[in-house]
């Protein structure tokens, strides 16, 4: 198997699915409970808090779990407004989010919420400046990503965080960083990031675990979901100790050598697009600058084909993000590229554990297919 799908989700590490282990059948305890067992089970959540928080460079108590990057994200949006609310009803977006972002201010339009979607450049870019051009007085929510899971684009969210206090807005700031954690630079608290989404399952760790960091200053925040007040009230519902143990494990694993460790992933996505290129009329789509996400396309040859056919072949890639089931991307579509080109998108992504017979594997497959297959006119 060729697994060139890491945006989608990665390889658990034997080490965090053992760590995982421990804690299930050993430190099971709830953290809520009074004795040794469930204080022992609250200082492991700690300290895994501590851990994540210190890669962060923010405060341990900045830092919630939640669990996944889907709830972080409706989380955030919901909480920003409703401390927003005072500010107005103006929404700045960018049109090529997560559908985890893009949904839930889907449903806030219904509910009389104004959204501005930032269109990208024909390479997936958005500036700054686009943002500081939508501001309004009653803009009370700022969402931008930071690496956009289809192109790989990194947006440029410090400087948009610098822009909104030197303009003096009111409005809060989001960023979905799901597929920039541990893949660029990312500091929350540093930048003056007001909310920012992370999920484990990206980098290494178990599915459904996330966090959501929130800026100190911002008192009062509204849970999104309410009972028994976990997470200092603000995100209820038992820990879940051992995704929470396998989070911090992955985040430790990664960080070991992670400057070496992304240095090859760039080596590798750059070995990648040069050997693709070599295929007749492959193209690169963006200028996605992630270490772990190339964009390219075959104009005439469907990617759902392709995927479907490499598949087979047990070489794992994907058109556009693996969330969208099929659909055509939201992405693609406000890249406004030619029709041919955005149906032969597809993306490959790649992890530490990517090696050169991995793309060779995938060149041989997108010749022969190209071979085999008619080209759409
Ligand atoms: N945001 C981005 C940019 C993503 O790529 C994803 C997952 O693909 C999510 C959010 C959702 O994260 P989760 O799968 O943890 O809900």
């Amino acid at each position: 198997m060729h697994y060139l799908d890491h945006a989608a989700t990665t390889p658990v590490p034997e080490a965090v699915a053992d760590r995982m282990v421990e804690v299930l059948t050993g430190q099971f305890g709830n953290p809520s409970a009074q004795y040794p067992m469930g204080r022992e089970a609250a200082a492991l959540v700690e300290n895994c808090r501590a851990a994540i928080a210190a890669i962060l460079r923010c405060k341990a108590n900045s830092l919630v779990f939640t669990s996944c990057g889907t709830e972080s994200n409706n989380w955030a949006i919901r909480s920003a407004l409703w401390q927003g609310r005072h500010i107005g009803k103006h929404i700045i977006t960018t049109a090529v989010e997560h559908s985890a972002v893009l949904e839930p201010l889907k449903a806030l339009s219904q509910e009389g919420y104004e959204v501005t979607y930032l269109k990208p450049d024909s390479r997936g870019n958005i500036t700054a400046q686009q943002v500081f051009d939508a501001l309004r007085e009653d803009t009370a929510l700022v969402s931008v990503m930071l690496v956009n899971n289809e192109t790989g684009c990194v947006f440029p969210v410090e400087e948009i965080a610098r822009g909104l206090r030197e303009r003096k807005s009111r409005a809060l700031l989001h960023c979905d960083a799901v597929q920039g954690f541990l893949k660029v630079p990312c500091a929350p608290a540093d930048w003056g990031v007001d909310l920012m989404s992370f999920s484990a399952h990206k980098i290494g760790g178990p599915k459904g675990i996330g966090a959501l960091y929130v800026n100190p200053a911002l008192k009062n925040l509204r849970p999104l979901l309410f009972g028994g007040g976990q997470e200092r009230g603000l995100r209820s519902g038992t820990e879940a100790t051992a995704q929470i143990a396998g989070f911090a494990r992955a985040v430790e694993l990664r960080m070991d050598h992670l400057s070496e460790k992304l240095g090859r992933t760039y080596y590798i996505k750059a070995y990648c697009r040069t050997k693709l290129l070599t295929i007749p009329g492959m193209e690169e789509v963006s200028d996605g600058t992630a270490p772990h996400i190339l964009c390219m396309s075959l104009p005439g040859y469907p990617s759902a084909n392709i995927v479907t056919d490499l598949g087979e072949q047990g070489i794992c890639i994907s058109a556009g993000s693996a969330c969208h089931k099929g659909k055509a991307s939201h992405v693609i579509t406000a890249m406004g590229l030619p029709k041919r080109t955005a149906a032969g998108v597809i993306r490959i992504s790649f992890g530490p554990e990517t090696t050169h017979e991995d793309i060779d594997a995938l060149y041989e497959a997108l010749k022969s297919h190209q071979a085999n297959r008619f080209p759409m006119l």
